[in-house]
């Protein structure tokens, strides 16, 4: 039996010497080894020193076993102790058998599978295995950790299991399903990212492949799941998306500043351009378009914060008629959030539609058809800022534009840089147009003033050459004859002083160097006494005077500046009273006064009206009256040192009244 075995067995004692062999035949070894050592047998072609250590242990009471080549074949030999009765080791018992090429198969098996293991264990990757109903059959360390599972936990259950045990991966094993589904219908290799959240806190982000294996029929066998994490890369290419978008931003903005820098520079060279005030205005207006909108409005303000607008220009040539249509109209400084509240404020304001409206209201006023002009426009959004330069708010320059909501931080604070250089070449052009107006006003006061400084110093040379003439001629001159001519140089001396003196009271106004000096003075008396300094005059212009005087009408007033009052305005009511009748009348009123002077003269028109107590301001021309135009400026700025008023009625042809009230003190 045993020799029909392909194996050689045999027996030594504890010297390893064989004692007895069978099948040595088949080994290849010579017939008779009884009697023979072991390491004699083996010679020098085997491996002895596996093969005496394997024995060795035997002998040690332990089996062993060695593979060794023996004649080009493979041969595996098992070593055991052999015992006696008493179990004491007496030698050993071996057995050496050709190791079959199925054996060989086997054990290569064994090594590859043990391979594909460490290696499935040591790849970083997650790998999951399931067969065709989704249970979990198998899964790498990697792919453990990733739902932080224990090796013993997981096989056998489906996703949807697993889920009801771990709260904490139930999202994310509920997708792994979703997920397996749609791998399941594609019927192939799918990819997806998944995010599975960590218990600390963090995400990771998962490449994963999901392949679908199917018996041949197209039952399913099973899903292999390979998942990457990619979560550093993402993060990495985040981090270098936001580098990115960052210096994208920053690249943005500085081309953004550079464009602003270049526009604000343009539009300063614009306004440094002209110092005529009308040409400003229109380069004002047009400066910032289409840069900051489609439709610009330049809207100044009166002291009493009165709007007017005056200037307009839209970038389109096309509409600039409908745009010249709100430059007609002044802004309704009733609406919120207006014109005037960035006037008041003096802060920037941008300007929206009504919640659910149309167009802007802030840039209109509200009569005729503005705000169909507004809307015809497509104006949609608003910006206004003020008009600030030396400390004083001029007015507002507004933008508007067809998109909404155009106005972002940047605009608003471009349309301030830009009004700002805009107010000041405004505010440089009005001084210089003032500066020009004064020269003018300067040069025609020199030539009035010189005439009328002229027309008394020739009447007084007149005079004294009259009475040279008479000095000269020997004769004694009647006195009566002399009279006239003195009488004469005494009115024109008079009106010299007068003129000088008025020309030193506006300056001593102007500078406030005024001071009343008052006393308790009864107004009646005061008027009476001036009427009397007119009696020659009024008969020299045959002009009737009626006087209507109240008693007592008695104040603390300066005596001397209130008969230059009276004087001013009678030496007018004659001046300009064509000989008509002149009435003046002196009443109480609230304990104080009330003076009144009509005349039936020339009257003045209600244009000139207005201006007529301002300096040099005349109603009439030099050539027809005399006159600095100083007179009603000095009276009303003596009334009013005084505390009172002065007002006028007139019109042409129907003569004038100025009545002046005075309270009982200053
Ligand atoms: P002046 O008489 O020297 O021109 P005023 O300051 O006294 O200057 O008066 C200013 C202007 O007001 C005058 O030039 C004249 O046109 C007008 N005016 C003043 N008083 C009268 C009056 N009583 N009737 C008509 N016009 C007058």
């Amino acid at each position: 039996m045993l020799f029909q075995i392909p194996a050689f067995l045999y027996l030594t004692d504890r010297e390893l010497r064989f004692i007895a062999t069978a099948g040595s035949e088949w080994a290849g070894l010579e017939l008779e080894l009884e009697g023979k050592l072991l390491h004699e047998v083996l010679g020098a072609d085997a491996e002895p020193s596996r093969a005496l250590a394997a024995h060795q242990r035997a002998l040690g009471g332990e089996p062993a076993s060695y593979e060794t080549e023996w004649s080009h074949r493979l041969i595996s030999v098992r070593v055991e102790p052999a015992f006696d009765e008493e179990g004491r080791c007496v030698g050993t018992i071996g057995i050496a058998a050709e190791v079959s090429a199925r054996q060989r198969e086997i054990e290569e098996l064994r090594t590859n599978a043990e391979r594909l293991r460490t290696l499935l264990e040591t790849t970083p990757d997650a790998i999951y295995m399931k067969d065709g109903e989704g249970r979990w059959l198998e899964a790498n360390e990697a792919g453990l950790q990733l739902f932080h599972f224990s090796r013993s936990e997981y096989q056998g259950l489906t996703d949807l299991e697993l889920a009801r045990r771990h709260a904490f991966f139930r999202d994310a094993l509920l997708a792994c399903y979703q997920s397996d589904q749609q791998a399941w219908a594609a019927g192939g290799p799918t990819r997806r990212e998944e995010i599975i959240p960590q218990p600390d806190g963090d995400s990771r982000i998962v490449a994963v492949t999901k392949v679908p294996l199917l018996h041949p029929n197209g039952q399913r066998k099973g899903l292999v799941i390979l998942g990457r994490d990619i979560t550093r890369r993402r993060l990495a290419e985040q981090e270098r998306a936001r580098l990115l978008h960052q210096e994208k931003v920053a690249r943005a903005a500085a081309e953004e500043a550079r464009r602003r820098s270049e526009f604000l520079s343009s539009a300063s060279r614009v306004l440094a351009d002209s110092l005529d005030y009308d040409a400003t205005l229109t380069a004002v207006a047009r400066l910032g378009l289409p840069f900051l909108g489609e439709w610009c409005a330049v809207d100044l303000a009166g002291e009493d914060l009165r709007t007017s607008r005056v200037a307009t220009a839209h970038a389109e040539p096309s509409k600039a008629g409908s745009a010249r249509r709100l430059e007609e109209c002044v802004p309704d400084l009733e609406v919120a959030g207006g014109i005037a509240e960035v006037i008041r404020t003096r802060r920037p304001l941008v300007l929206t539609p009504p919640p659910g409206g149309e167009g802007v209201p802030a840039l209109c006023c509200h009569e005729g058809a503005h705000l169909d002009t507004v809307r015809e426009l497509g104006l949609r959004s608003g910006l206004s800022v003020p008009l600030v330069a030396r400390g004083r708010t001029m007015g507002t320059l507004t933008y508007a534009s067809v998109r909404p909501d155009r106005y972002r931080d940047e605009d608003v604070r471009l349309a301030e840089d830009l009004a700002w250089r805009a107010a000041l070449a405004l505010d440089n052009a009005r001084l210089y147009r003032e500066s020009q107006e004064a020269i003018q006003a300067r040069d025609e006061f020199l030539s009035i003033a010189s005439h009328e400084l002229r027309t008394p110093i020739t009447a007084l040379r007149l005079g004294i050459q009259r009475l040279l003439r008479l000095a000269r001629g020997g004769a004694e001159p009647a006195w009566k004859t002399v009279a006239p001519s003195l009488e004469g140089i005494e009115r024109q001396g008079k009106r010299l002083a007068l003129l000088i003196d008025s020309l030193l009271d506006v300056s001593r106004l102007q500078s406030h160097r005024i001071q009343l000096d008052l006393e308790e003075v009864e107004l009646s008396a005061v008027v009476r006494d001036v009427v009397e300094q007119f009696g020659g005059a009024l008969a020299r212009t045959h002009t009737p005077l009626s006087l209507r005087t109240e008693a007592s009408v008695v104040g603390r007033w300066d005596r001397l500046r209130l008969e230059q009052v009276v004087t001013n305005l009678l030496d007018n009511a004659i001046k300009y009273g064509a000989s008509a009748p002149i009435e003046v009348s002196v009443a109480r009123e609230n304990g104080g006064a009330v003076l009144t002077l009509k005349d039936g003269g020339i009257g003045i028109s209600s244009e000139r009206l207005p201006f007529i107590f301002g300096r040099f301001e005349r109603a009439v021309s030099s050539r027809h009256y005399g006159g600095l135009g100083l007179g009603l400026y000095i009276v009303r700025q003596l009334v009013e040192l005084h505390g009172g008023s002065i007002q006028v009625e007139s019109s042409p042809g129907q003569g004038s009244t100025f009545t002046i009230r005075l309270p009982p003190h200053p």
